[in-house]
């Protein structure tokens, strides 16, 4: 079975991302392009993670419970978790290692926190869009305890990519996925990267980039009808049995 997949989305907690981020629009506009699981990804945040889960189940589509945490090398790198406890535990672990700075709205952007019916429930204050005091190796290590998969993102990109800030991927780092943006070249990348899953994933802000990259990952025919959050975790951890 194919699985289409959209790894990368933000709501408006992101501060850079548009205000129509909303869990009914997100979710919408995912059915609308066919796809069966996104993860959401907000800069270190898990704040809007449950509503767009509810929206999810009511209508069908599979919603990881994800952030995308900077390190304190300025590397972004996508959580994923089985449950919306493991990311909390993990918000939790990211919002003792943020500088206790206020975001400025009227010029970064608001934070907004949706509940299900994309009713505002209140701002976040403080500023999410910044480098934590989290190394790449504590987050990956954090991710993994507490059963998720860490994926560090748009390695292709010029500036908060592990390849970007680092040179190179250590060979040691125990991660099986590295994610590339919309705009990287897939081939490039499958060619040259042969031991890790590469995943593209749209990085949207908007509600125009949800599911732009149209890729996708084969699972077994037989877990066709109980796709779930683990059955995907599994795959990206490389869990055979999958
Ligand atoms: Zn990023
Ligand atoms: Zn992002």
């Amino acid at each position: 079975m194919n699985v289409k997949y959209d790894f990368h989305i933000h709501t408006a907690l992101s501060s850079c991302a548009l205000e129509e981020m909303s869990p009914n629009n997100i979710v919408n506009m995912a059915l609308l392009n066919e796809l069966d699981v996104i993860a959401i990804t907000d800069h270190n945040s898990c704040g809007n993670v449950q509503s767009v889960i509810a929206v999810a189940k009511k209508l069908g589509l599979l919603v990881i419970p994800g952030m995308e945490v900077e390190t304190r090398e300025e590397i972004h790198v996508v959580c994923l978790f089985e449950t919306v406890e493991a990311s909390k535990l993990m918000q939790n672990y990211v919002y003792d290692s943020l500088p206790k700075k206020k975001n400025k709205p009227s010029i970064l952007g608001r934070q907004l926190l949706f509940d299900a019916e994309d009713n505002i429930i209140a701002e976040e204050e403080r500023l999410l869009s910044f480098a934590t005091t989290i190394t790449l190796e504590q987050l990956i290590q954090k991710t993994k305890d507490l059963g998720g998969v860490a994926i560090p993102a748009h390695i292709d990109r010029p500036s908060y990519s592990l390849i970007s800030n680092l040179g190179f991927i250590p060979p040691n780092l125990p991660i099986h996925c590295l994610e590339i943006s919309q705009y990287a070249e897939y081939n490039k990348y499958i060619e040259k990267y042969k031991e890790h899953i590469i995943l593209q994933s749209s990085d949207a802000h908007e509600l125009g980039f949800i599911g732009v990259c149209m890729r996708e990952f084969r699972i077994p025919e037989r877990l066709k009808s109980q796709l779930t959050v683990k059955v995907v975790l599994d795959f990206l951890k490389r869990i055979d049995k999958v």
